[in-house]
């Protein structure tokens, strides 16, 4: 759902002025205690290989976090660089929580963004609402969403070509209707032409594989790409409709403006170019966004700054027809960090989802079903920290 600022203003402020003053309330009540911090264990349902730019990625994982305790007992907790959140723990701790974060407006100034994420989950938790209520609610409780778990699976311990489409059925199975397909094998794994011609070759057996189920394919070759072989692989599978083509190269502004209209010009005017993961250049970005070049921005939801920044910066992306679609790979915590900004603001069209399981964690209510998410209705995040 796209928004302008004028609807942005319109629907923060009727969203936020009856409520205002019992939250102000309750939070107010909540001192900080303590912080903690930690690592939580976490799998994959399956070895993840390599992608154009890191080698194998494993199963096993572990997820720092931080845990927020107010004098009255709230919990909150997130996602976050343990070292980090223990550094900094002097900024929170004795303070009133009202002093640190407000719906709707964020973290005040000066809170490490470290603590964002967990703050918003501990607010959550005190005033008995899900995040994406206390960001406004303007975006949609369901959002379509891509398995970002297809790599290089044929370069794998026993892998083929036929494993990687086994891998792309299971997640069908799990829900989603859309694969992101990791490309780039030209650039480091595979000799040149060779990589080419396979990332074709894959993207090729991937539509025949799904050919009447309406699955939607998304590419990302991780800045691995030229811009010529950029265009090599999109001639490569013509008549094969794209979502959205991912950091197809190191961005530069005269190449994403030639990128854009080579594409409108040879059959891919619908595929989305999207950009902004890798040590994002946002000045290049956000002026490939005003000229209409750049149509997703993709910035990572915790490394970004956490929900304070993105939701002040999603009116001026809306503004400009930009969509946002945070990167979250790794963990399904940040997964399910951007539902609630995608129904809390809008301007998300897909989420990223990784499938995770874990004993330390309990990733909470949301159910993935022909492939759409839907956002949890419990106070904060509604996820658990079992450790
Ligand atoms: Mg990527």
């Amino acid at each position: 759902m796209r928004f302008n600022r004028r609807q942005f203003v319109i629907a923060a402020g009727a969203a936020a002025a009856p409520m205002a003053f019992a939250q102000k309330n309750a939070l107010e009540e909540h001192i900080v205690e303590r912080v903690e911090t930690g690592k939580a264990n976490y799998r994959w349902p399956r070895f993840v290989g390599k992608n154009a730019r890191k080698d194998f990625h494993g199963q096993d994982k572990r997820a720092g976090y931080c845990r927020i305790i107010t004098t009255q007992g709230a919990v909150g907790w997130a996602e976050s660089l343990p070292w980090i959140a223990e550094k900094f723990k002097d900024q929170i701790i004795g303070k009133k929580v009202s002093e640190l974060i407000a719906p709707g407006v964020g973290c005040s100034p000066g809170v490490s963004e470290h603590y964002d994420l967990a703050l918003h989950d501990l607010m959550g938790v005190i005033l008995n609402k899900p995040v994406y209520q206390l960001l406004g609610a303007m975006g949609t409780k369901e959002t379509s969403i891509y398995s970002g778990m297809i790599y290089f699976d044929e370069l794998n311990e026993g892998g083929s070509l036929g494993q990687l489409l086994a891998n792309c059925e299971w997640d069908f199975d799990y829900g989603y209707r859309a694969l992101k397909v990791k490309i780039g094998r030209s650039g480091k794994w595979y000799p040149h032409a060779e990589g080419l011609a396979m990332d074709i070759k894959v993207v090729r057996s991937i539509h025949e594989q799904f050919k009447g189920r309406d699955v939607t394919i998304l590419v990302d070759s991780n800045d691995q790409y030229s811009p010529d072989d950029a265009k090599a692989f999109l001639k490569g599978i013509d008549g094969i409709p794209l979502y959205w083509f991912e950091e197809p190269f190191r961005e530069t502004v005269a190449d994403g403006r030639v990128f854009r209209k080579w594409m409108n010009e040879n059959g891919f005017k619908d595929t989305r170019y999207a950009d902004g993961e890798y040590d994002a250049d946002d000045d290049v970005l956000l002026e490939l966004g005003r000229s209409g070049d750049l149509d997703v921005y993709l910035p990572d939801i915790r490394g970004y700054g956490g929900l304070t920044r993105w939701v002040n910066v999603m009116p001026k992306l809306a503004d400009m027809g930009v969509e946002a679609s945070p990167h979250t790979w790794g963990s399904k915590l940040k997964t399910h960090y951007v539902a609630h900004l995608a129904a809390g603001v809008g301007n998300v069209d897909i989420i990223e989802g990784v499938t995770c399981l874990s004993d330390d964690i309990d990733f909470g209510d949301y159910p993935i079903e022909n492939g759409k998410i839907r956002v949890s209705d419990a106070p904060g995040f509604g996820m658990k920290l079992l450790t």
